[in-house]
């Protein structure tokens, strides 16, 4: 029977928010777009879609607000992240509600989601206050150089639907530590999630028109021209899908901006002889089905070594039957919600037959759960696969299906992993530590796991390489991409 329609209860029902803010108001738009539970398709909001002359108004704000927000100190911007932390952590429940009921996503996980935002905030608000230029020596008696880091500007930035909040709070709480303003377009299927994260910024003391969020679905290709276009912003950060990454890097072109972008992954997650099978299992549950498999540092392409393949395969099914439940987010002990929507699935039931007409042996799973609703697919399990001619080794899935092959030697690993144009994140276990290294160095990709599914904190460098962008988030570097250095020569003499 199709999951029942669910309703938010929120202790502060003001949390759901169906405006645009710009320069601290909440404002309608001329229309508006509706907002559904993936699970269900029920209604969840009908949210203000913003036009291009909203997100003009936005970035005029976020301007004129610039000129004296980078005047604050960085004292002044850590205080405002900290009490931001804590407004998120005090609404951390009706928070991961919001996000787990408009991105299908468990209610455990959407809780961790809200937990990392406020670390993420947290630790800009560390940070801001110990980043530092330099002094460096000259080659001149007469001068003395200073570098000095400051804010880059208006931020325009651009997030997905499969951390609606978490990406928010990357990328505002690294440009506001750094003391830029920013114009916010969250995806459109998830757009309540950052509207709430704002709201509780306003109330943390963000001053006037240095956060604007501007939701929309008919015209993001409008909003998204002229955030790349506009002279008064001086940088785009966007997380989202390669083809669109690309387009938006043209369009920012034209103004040469300071352009950070986490585009598609295509992990792959390796398992070698010398592995703990059982723990590579577990590393493999995660990796794979944490969000159905909708995160971009998901595993996509499972090599496994001869000598344990048969095994790995039939624990990793076993395990998937055994320990993952796919129902609606709010429901106790699910562990798998619904794909975000229809072209979602779309691509999922492609690659899942693909791989079966091409001779995939199906472990578990292999077809959409309609039972459950229009966007459920089982988690699945399929092996044997040839990774020259299966398309999901060369376009990334974004869902709850683990493609296997098997490989003989480190070389041929390393080969096949790096056999592709997306460059995030990979994995793979082994408990040989000279092997650890080389397949961690030979790697061609922004990030390694080595014996863990999960690599994802606040301190590590978050990025990619090859087709999966440019640019680090979070870590101690996280607010390089929010700064630009200005050398100072002074002549003492
Ligand atoms: P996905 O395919 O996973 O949905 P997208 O790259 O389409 O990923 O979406 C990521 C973000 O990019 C979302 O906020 C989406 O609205 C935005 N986006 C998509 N197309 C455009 C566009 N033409 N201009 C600006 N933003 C866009």
């Amino acid at each position: 029977m199709a999951i029942p329609v669910k309703t938010l209860k929120l202790a502060r029902p003001q949390l759901l928010l169906d405006k645009l803010l710009v320069n601290g108001d909440w404002k309608a738009a001329a229309g508006v777009f509706a907002v559904l539970d993936p699970a269900t398709q029920g209604h969840i909001a009908s949210v203000a879609d913003g036009t291009a002359e909203d997100a003009t108004l936005a970035i005029d704000a976020a301007a004129t607000a610039f000129q004296s927000f980078r005047k604050t100190t960085a004292r002044e911007r850590s205080d405002l992240l900290r009490r931001w932390a804590l407004l998120v952590r005090e609404n951390a429940q009706d928070l991961a509600q919001i996000v787990s009921t408009e991105n299908g996503k468990p209610l455990a996980e959407a809780t961790g989601e809200i937990i990392q935002c406020v670390q993420t905030f947290e630790w800009f608000s560390e940070l801001a206050p110990h980043y530092n230029g330099a002094a460096v020596p000259s080659q001149n008696h007469a001068v003395r150089i200073t570098i000095l880091r400051q804010p880059v500007g208006v931020c325009g930035i651009i997030t997905p639907w499969n951390f609606p909040a978490l990406m928010l709070a990357r990328k505002a709480g690294a440009a506001i530590g750094a003391g830029c303003t920013a114009v916010v377009k969250p995806a459109e299927d998830t757009p309540l999630s950052a509207l709430a994260l704002a709201f509780l910024g306003e109330e943390a003391g963000l001053p006037t028109g240095v956060l604007n969020v501007v939701p929309t679905r008919s015209h993001m290709a409008a909003v998204g021209s002229v955030l790349t276009e506009s002279t008064k912003v001086a940088k785009i950060t966007f997380t989202g899908s390669t083809p669109v990454g690309k387009m938006l890097m043209k369009q920012a072109a034209s103004t040469v901006k300071k352009v950070s972008f986490e585009l598609g992954g295509n992990a792959p997650f390796m398992v070698f002889d010398d592995a703990n099978v059982d723990k590579a299992v577990e590393g493999a549950l995660i990796s794979k089905f944490r969000g159905s498999g909708q995160t971009c540092v998901c595993a996509n392409r499972f090599f496994v070594q001869s000598g344990v393949y048969d095994e790995f395969v039939t624990k990793l099914g076993r395990a998937v039957e055994e320990k993952l439940r796919p129902g609606h987010a709010l429901d106790e002990f699910i562990t798998q919600g619904p794909l975000i929507n229809k072209r979602s699935m779309e691509k999922v039931c492609s690659h899942v037959t693909d791989a079966i007409a091409k001779n995939g042996r199906i472990i578990t799973g292999g077809k959409p759960l309609p039972e459950l609703g229009p966007l459920f697919f089982a988690p699945t399990v399929i092996a044997d696969l040839d990774p020259e001619s299966a398309r999901v080794f060369s376009e990334e899935t974004f869902g709850p299906f683990a493609a296997i092959a098997k490989f003989e030697s480190e070389e041929d690993a390393v080969r096949l992993a790096n056999n592709n144009e997306a460059g995030l994140a990979a994995y793979f276990y082994t408990s040989n530590i000279g092997r650890a290294h080389r397949v961690a160095e030979a790697l061609e990709v922004g990030m390694v796991g080595v014996n863990t599914g999960v690599i994802t904190e606040v301190a590590l460098p978050f990025g990619g390489v090859k087709e999966s962008g440019f640019g680090r988030e979070n870590s101690v570097y996280g607010l390089d991409d929010y700064t630009v250095m200005k050398s100072v020569a002074t002549n003492i003499a």
